[in-house]
């Protein structure tokens, strides 16, 4: 009998049934980590983006429940492909760490049968939960693609309505822990493409080891229509796409000044 998941949820229960609550399954991606992947979209998020491409991930009560074990059934399907391209499974969503104990389950699932796991995620953890879930999913995930929105504390606020903290400090961890980590970053015009704010981000992470890349992402408005779908009013209407210039320049910052690799 399938047991319904909670974040919290340490019981010892039958671990295969366990439930998740998905927003949906896309096979083939090559923007979510190496090679080709498969990719899961998990319900739910505390952050409040502005130019969320998602929005309708954002109520955890909404998708439809698979068990752990229906997932790994999906993802077999894929498995010559993940061999072919050195890919795997990416998890995000929405934010994937609200559902951490499913995805741990699911990612040690993987690993029995040598699958290349990615996380993708906010880093919006309490730190409590390091020593515990957290640090078993981190454990069996190869890649962790880690969402920096904004350095500063008061632009991250207004951005997202969550402040930074939780997620520089779980950014902390993992340079602790020495996990291979992407850090992902949205330039969006206005908001995040200030040159001080993304030299004080490339300050945060310059000392940190295992950085593998830094992924530049131009902000698009292809997620407005999810937003009028749902009956509001998508906020950042009248921004643009930062043009190719200011990504290049920005591009070539992290790259000259710090020595990142960067992708564009
Ligand atoms: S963290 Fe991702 S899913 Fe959540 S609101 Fe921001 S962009 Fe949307």
């Amino acid at each position: 009998m399938p047991v319904p998941f909670s974040e919290i949820n340490f019981i010892d229960i039958d671990q295969e049934h366990m439930l998740g609550h998905v927003h949906s399954l896309v096979a083939g991606s090559v923007v979510d980590g190496p090679g080709i992947r498969y990719v899961i979209f998990l319900q739910g998020c505390q952050f409040r983006c502005q130019y969320c491409h998602n929005r309708d991930t954002w109520d955890m009560r909404e998708g439809k429940l698979y068990s752990v074990a229906e997932l790994v059934d999906e993802t077999l399907k894929y498995t010559r492909f993940f061999d072919r391209s050195h890919g795997g499974v990416t998890v995000t969503g929405g934010e994937a760490l609200l559902q951490a104990t499913y995805v741990d389950l699911l990612f040690k699932q993987l690993h029995k049968m040598d699958i290349h796991t990615c996380l993708d995620t906010n880093g919006y953890a309490s730190p409590q939960l390091y020593r515990g879930v957290l640090d078993s999913l981190l454990d069996n995930t190869d890649l962790v693609l880690l969402d920096i929105k904004q350095m500063d504390p008061k632009k991250h606020l207004a951005l997202t309505e969550v402040d930074n903290e939780r997620t520089l400090t779980f950014a902390k961890h993992l340079a602790e822990r020495e996990q291979t980590t992407r850090i992902r970053y949205v330039v969006v015009p206005g908001f995040t493409d200030d040159l001080d704010d993304i030299r004080q981000m490339a300050d945060f992470i310059a000392p940190m080891k295992n950085i593998e890349r830094v992924e530049l992402l131009p902000y698009h408005a292809m997620g407005e229509h999810k937003w009028q779908d749902l009956g509001f009013d998508y906020p950042l209407k009248d921004v643009p796409s930062p043009t190719a210039e200011k990504m290049q320049q920005i591009k070539s910052m992290l790259e000259i000044q710090y020595g990142f690799r960067v992708l564009l």
